[in-house]
């Protein structure tokens, strides 16, 4: 049992709250996830908040709430600011092992200078050379200092690593700078908490952006000063534009904010699905998958080296991949549920009406009416395929739910009536005038409606098509709608009578 234990992997998510969740934070997040769940493993979440200056609140709440968005839970949650006790003894251990010196040039002056002249590494021999005599006598009269490693020196000297994914990485040990542990404030680098951390929190692998691929030469050491084996690393391709650049707000907007695609209508489902794609490709080639699948298919060997594009572009902007997916894992959401994550986008939208005192995007007890939710629910399954972002919902079924259509053409009520022959406002009129009578007199369900109107137009020695065209765009108002006799049994008789006497209006304009 225990030997079992002990072969479980234990992975972590470590955001820095320092912006708000970028989509590549979100598919480290996911990969880690994957991870831990396909190999029955522990799922670790670790704040990484210990860079007080760059910290924001508002960067911890976009954090959580894009990630309860996913709804991926964990299983461990720690904040590292609250360790930082572990981290300074940790660096006391490695100061005394004589694995780091104390630094008393202050920290810019040693950056800049020493570095450019005399090689990277060498940032300042004076103090790496300085005795420990010396070093606790000007430490002990309170002179700042920062904490640095002792990268080990001579040539031939390698710090290496097995990378799962970028494979055998290896650095003469000379072009490894003497990096701090502490800062003079006495507060711990990101490197050393990090890998502190990792070291305590007995994490197995660390899965993470490629952009830590070099900071990892420098972990490894810390692991050696800690007296620890290092996790396994794995590295993940970094998220590229279209244009090659690394993904970033500043530059690409908000197509880089996890919660942009929320705010669009992407299903969490997809949007995951989406991000497994980029820099991972299941063994099959699959390319629509639920989490369940992802889960039992997901191996870090399936990750690929390259950087992955996310497509988008003025015109589309977002990835026609994400926008495809999107309507695909729309289409296998029971009408219930797909109803009830519609239904914020239709009271945001203006088209059901909320108890302002209650949360617009919650269902059960939002304070909306029941027969607005039972409209919605009649309206789903005829809009589902025509949609592939829940934000378009409501644009394509406005006409179900105010009480005026919004204007539209009358000319777009006459109908073909063949390939070549055009009909006129006399005939959509015709058209119109029999369709309201014979109504009238008929039930509104489908079957009913279907045969009433069939043989409508055959008393109009028209075909259906020709019958139809006016009578949609009466009720609709516009030709690019759900199927005719379902909408017209949501619409019920009432309102599509009078939508189409005043249709008949509108063409005597014409
Ligand atoms: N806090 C670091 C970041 O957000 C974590 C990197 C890591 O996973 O070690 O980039």
């Amino acid at each position: 049992m225990s030997d079992q234990t002990a072969t479980k992997p234990r992975v972590r998510f470590a955001p820095s709250p320092t912006g708000f969740l970028h989509v590549g934070s979100a598919r480290t997040f996911i990969f880690n996830w994957l991870y831990a769940r396909h190999n029955g493993g522990t799922m670790v979440f670790r704040l990484d908040d210990t860079d007080v200056e760059r910290n924001t609140d508002a960067s911890v709440q976009s954090i959580f709430e894009g990630l309860r968005w996913l709804g991926l839970n964990w299983d461990e949650e720690y904040k590292q600011s609250e360790r930082l006790d572990l981290h300074r003894a940790a660096a006391q251990a490695i100061f005394e092992k004589g694995l780091a010196y104390r630094d008393f040039t202050p920290a810019h002056a040693a950056e800049g200078e020493a570095s450019s002249a005399q090689g990277a590494w060498l940032f300042n021999p004076g103090m790496r050379e300085l005795s420990r005599e010396a070093s606790d006598r000007r430490a002990a009269a309170g002179e700042p200092f920062a904490l640095r490693y002792r990268v080990p020196r001579g040539a031939g000297r390698l710090v290496q690593f097995n990378d799962a994914v970028y494979g055998e990485m290896s650095k003469p040990a000379d072009e490894v700078e003497d990096f701090a542990l502490l800062r003079s404030d006495g507060n711990p680098t990101y490197h050393l908490s990090s890998c502190v951390d990792d070291a305590d929190l007995r994490i197995t692998q660390i899965i993470r952006g490629q952009d830590h691929l070099t900071n990892t030469f420098k972990h490894v050491l810390i692991f050696e000063g800690l007296g620890a084996t290092p996790p396994q690393f794995a590295h993940l391709p970094l998220l590229v534009a279209p244009d090659g650049a690394k993904l970033s707000k500043r530059k690409h907007g908000p197509v880089v904010s996890v919660t942009t695609y929320r705010d669009a209508g992407f299903v969490p489902e997809a949007f995951i699905n989406f991000l497994c794609l980029l820099g991972w490709s299941p063994k099959n080639d699959l390319e629509f998958m639920q989490i369940a699948q992802l889960t039992e298919l997901f191996t870090l060997e399936g990750v690929n080296r390259s950087n992955a594009v996310v497509n988008f572009s003025e015109e589309t902007p977002f990835d026609p991949k994400a926008v495809h997916l999107n309507g695909e894992h729309l289409r296998v959401l029971s009408v219930e549920d797909l109803t009830q994550r519609l239904l914020p986008f239709f009271v945001n939208a203006g088209l059901i009406a909320t108890d302002p005192s209650s949360s617009p995007s919650s269902f059960e007890n939002g304070g909306i009416d029941d027969a607005a939710i039972k409209k919605l629910l009649a309206v789903t399954p005829l809009i589902r395929e025509r949609i592939r972002l829940m934000a378009e919902a409501p644009a394509a079924a406005d006409f179900f739910f105010l009480s005026e259509l919004p204007p539209y053409d009358p000319a777009e009520l006459i109908p073909q009536i063949s390939k070549k022959e055009q009909g006129d406002a006399a005939l959509a009129l015709r058209v119109l005038k029999h369709a309201a009578e014979v109504l009238d007199e008929t039930d509104f369900n489908h079957d009913a409606l279907d045969h009433a109107l069939r043989e409508a137009a055959a008393d109009l020695g028209l075909k259906a098509g020709p019958m139809f065209q006016p009578i949609r765009v009466a009720v609709c108002g516009r030709k690019n709608a759900p199927p005719l006799f379902e909408t017209m049994v949501v619409l019920g008789k009432e309102t599509c009578l009078t939508r189409i006497r005043q249709a008949e209006e509108k063409l005597t304009t014409l």
